[in-house]
Parts: C-alpha cells; sequence; structure tokens
C-alpha cells in the first residue's frame, strides 16, 4: 500500500496543529495515520486512494454508516441552506427532544450540547446542583470525554488527575472505583456517602476495551445510589441508541437512571450532546433551575436534522436488526477464529460493538485492570497494521470499541474475518 499522501499531509500537520491531530487518539497510528478521502457505505478512502472496510465509523456516531439515506441528507441540506443558526429556538429542536422522550422512558426532559463532553460536564454540575454535594464516582477505565472532574486517575483513596493542566484539589472530588467491584463501591459509600452527588458510569465500558458489566451490577448502583440521596447518572454517549436499540442501553439492563449522557450516535455524524433525565432534576438548568448551562451552538438545527432523520430512519427501517445481525456473525466468527488461534484472547461486545482482547487467559475482562494487562503493545503495533494492510480499518488501540452499520454488508463481515485468520 502507498501512502506518500497522507505521509505528506501528516507532515504539513505536524508543523501547524499539536501531534497532527485534532484529537488525541487518532495519532495513536505510527509513524501516521492515514488521511480519510471519503466514505462510502462501510467503507474509507484514503488520501492515497486505498480503501479499506471501515469498523472505526467516526469512533461511533456512523449507525448508518457514510452513504446518509436521501431523507438524512435532505434535512441536513435543507437546515444548512435556510441559514446555519440562529441563537433563537427553532421547531427541529422540539422534535428531536420528543423524540428522544417518547423512545427513552428515563428521560422526560433533555438539553442539548455539543459533544459528549460537554454533556458530561454540564451533567455533573448539574449533580452537584441538584444535590448540593460534591464528590462524583466513577469507573476505572471509563471515559466521560475531555473534562476535568473525570480525568482522574488512582482510586478513592489516592485520586490524582490524569491529565497535566488540572489541579490536583479538582480531583479529589472524584473517586474512582474498579468496575463490578460492589465491595469498592460500598465502601466509598460509607467513607463519602452524605457528600456523593452521583456515580457516574458508561452501561458497558467501550473506551476500554469492551467491558460487560455483571449481571445485576448496575441493579446494585441503582439501589446504592438511591439509598444514599445520590444520583446514578449512565454515560449512554457510545451506548445510546446503539445497544438496545431505541431504548438505549438502560433497557436492555432494565435500570432506570435519574439522568443520561447523549452524544455520537443522536447528531447523525454532526457535533452534538445531550442531557436527559428526570424532569424534576433536569429543569435544574438555567433559566429553569439555578444550574448555569449554555451554548451558541446547542441545538444546531443541521446537527438535530441529522440526528432526528437517523433515529426516524432507524425506527422506520430493518436498521438495528441489520447491525445486531452482521454484529452478531462477527463475534461468532471471531470466536471460532480466537478458540482456533489465540484461545487466551477474548471476543468482546453486544449489539453492533465488537472487539478481540488480547487477554492472556481467555478470560473477559472484567475491569479496566485486566484490559491493562492484555497484550497491548502487539495489538497497536503489529495487529493493526497487518488488518490495514489487508484493508481492514480497526480503531487505533487496543481500547477503542468497534462498531458495525448499516452500510456494511455480509461480504464485509467475511472479508474482515479472513483478515483476522491471517492477523491472529
Ligand atoms: C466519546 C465519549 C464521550 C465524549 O464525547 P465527545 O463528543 O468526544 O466529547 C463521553 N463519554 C463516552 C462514553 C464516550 O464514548
Amino acid at each position: 500500500m502507498n501512502h506518500d499522501n497522507s505521509r505528506d499531509l501528516y507532515d504539513r500537520a505536524l508543523s501547524v496543529m499539536p501531534g497532527g491531530v485534532n484529537s488525541a487518539v487518532r495519532a495513536a497510528i505510527e509513524p501516521y495515520p492515514f488521511f480519510v478521502q471519503n466514505g462510502d457505505a462501510g467503507h474509507v478512502v484514503d488520501a492515497d486512494g486505498n480503501r479499506y472496510i471501515d469498523w472505526v465509523m467516526g469512533l461511533g456516531p456512523l449507525l448508518l454508516g457514510h452513504d446518509l439515506p436521501e431523507r438524512v441528507q435532505a434535512g441536513i441540506q435543507q437546515n444548512a441552506s435556510e441559514g446555519p443558526m440562529y441563537g433563537t429556538p427553532t421547531e427541529i429542536e422540539v422534535d428531536l427532544a420528543e423524540f428522544v422522550v417518547r423512545h427513552v422512558p428515563s428521560v422526560e426532559k433533555i438539553r442539548f450540547v455539543n459533544s459528549g463532553t460537554e454533556a458530561t460536564t454540564s451533567a455533573v454540575r448539574l449533580a452537584r446542583g441538584y444535590t448540593g454535594r460534591n464528590k462524583v464516582v466513577v469507573m476505572q477505565g471509563g471515559y466521560h470525554g475531555a473534562q476535568e472532574s473525570t480525568l482522574v486517575e488512582g482510586d478513592a483513596e489516592n485520586p490524582a488527575p490524569s491529565s497535566a493542566g488540572i489541579p490536583q484539589s479538582f480531583s479529589e472530588h472524584t473517586l474512582p472505583v474498579p468496575f463490578n467491584d460492589e465491595d469498592a463501591v460500598r465502601e466509598v459509600f460509607e467513607e463519602h456517602g452524605d457528600d456523593i452527588a452521583a456515580v457516574l458510569t458508561e452501561p458497558i465500558l467501550g473506551n476500554y476495551g469492551i467491558v460487560h458489566p455483571d449481571d445485576g451490577y448496575h441493579e446494585f448502583l441503582r439501589e446504592i445510589t438511591e439509598e444514599h440521596g445520590s444520583l446514578l447518572i449512565f454515560d449512554e454517549v457510545i451506548t445510546g441508541f446503539r445497544v438496545g436499540g431505541l431504548g438505549c442501553a438502560q433497557s436492555e439492563f432494565g435500570v432506570t437512571p435519574d439522568l443520561t449522557t447523549f452524544g455520537k450516535i443522536i447528531g447523525g455524524g454532526f457535533p452534538v450532546g445531550a442531557i436527559g433525565g428526570r424532569a424534576e432534576i433536569i429543569e435544574g438548568f438555567a433559566p429553569s433551575g439555578p444550574v448555569f448551562q449554555a451554548g451558541t451552538f446547542s441545538g444546531h438545527p443541521v446537527t438535530m436534522a441529522a440526528g432526528l432523520e437517523t433515529l426516524k430512519f432507524a425506527a422506520e427501517n430493518d436498521v438495528y436488526d441489520h447491525v445486531n445481525g452482521l454484529g452478531e456473525q462477527l463475534r461468532d466468527g471471531l470466536s471460532d477464529i480466537v478458540a482456533d488461534q489465540a484461545p487466551q484472547y477474548t471476543v468482546a461486545g453486544t449489539d453492533s460493538m465488537f472487539k478481540v482482547i488480547f487477554t492472556r487467559d481467555g478470560e473477559a475482562p472484567r475491569n479496566s485492570a485486566d484490559v491493562k494487562n492484555a497484550e497491548t503493545d502487539r495489538w497497536r503495533r503489529i495487529f493493526w497494521g497487518q488488518m490495514k494492510e489487508q484493508g481492514v480499518f480497526l480503531s487505533q488501540n487496543q481500547f477503542e470499541c468497534q462498531f458495525v452499520s448499516y452500510g456494511h454488508t455480509e461480504d464485509d463481515v467475511e472479508e474482515t474475518l479472513e483478515a483476522y485468520k491471517h492477523a491472529l
């Protein structure tokens, strides 16, 4: 494969952008990432004309793949051409809010913002404002965007900023615990119960391998938060409108969070985030409540149209059957290959999420430490490149999830399984 154009573009990018990229993970590929020229269906074509089956799908937003259905394109174009945005409300914001409220039972009201990061930042502020408490419990290995309250590592005894530029005193209000560890959660509630505003978790860890909750774990979180007057926040930025279809992962698990953060799919490929939940809590946002929250671009008509038409298309077509069916074929095929060639590895995922975790003992990971112990270097330095050379684009490291879209076909699945067979 020739990558001259990507290399030249990266060379230019390095001179004017830190690390040559606008989001850190994009540079995880060495020696340089490929630049994309265009997408079609389940594929992307890079700046040198190489074509790949794309399982990254924008890192999550592209439920329908790269070819948007006519009605999605029409909605985007109409709202872009009528004038991009106004600083005063438009009908399409109400339409999308009504759609989400109708399909996600825990969401009575919703505030749209412009990224998943903004959604989790606002959700944490809202939870603190609502409860009058300071501390937030998060899961080690969970990801909630590039925000001060959750870029924290260590454990509940010794939380520390996981990035330069964040005061140690900020991280003291964040309590990281291992995922799936009920005792650890009980301990932090014993110690800090009356100052815990919320437990914030992804329903399925999707940014650190894929780690599934043990049976009963979310029910446990629901009970202990209720007992202590803390909020349960599900960060469904990845799982929202992907796992569990239009009801989201919370419907799959049968657990009702107080607040839910959305992003990715809900904007149909455009910048988006949202905070939904019980009316009484969401009303805490300004102007109806005391928690300040605002954004010039929030509820942007083009984004709202792309999100609404994407979700309506999914509601009226066989989108979830298609993506979940191919997801299952992939996971089944991968399980066979792994059993044959690398029995120490494990296949993770559900619905349209999948990943082979390079575990050392054949045990599905239960928390971030298990994923950290995997052969992450082999994944990144050898395996990713071997897949790329065979025309398969996987997420940039062992930790990011991979996604099936409506644009993918059974042929894509077959070809991908063949590539895994050669690369594993
Ligand atoms: C992607 C992601 C975010 C951050 O969203 P951005 O739009 O990148 O700011 C937050 N939470 C989860 C679970 C995510 O996957």
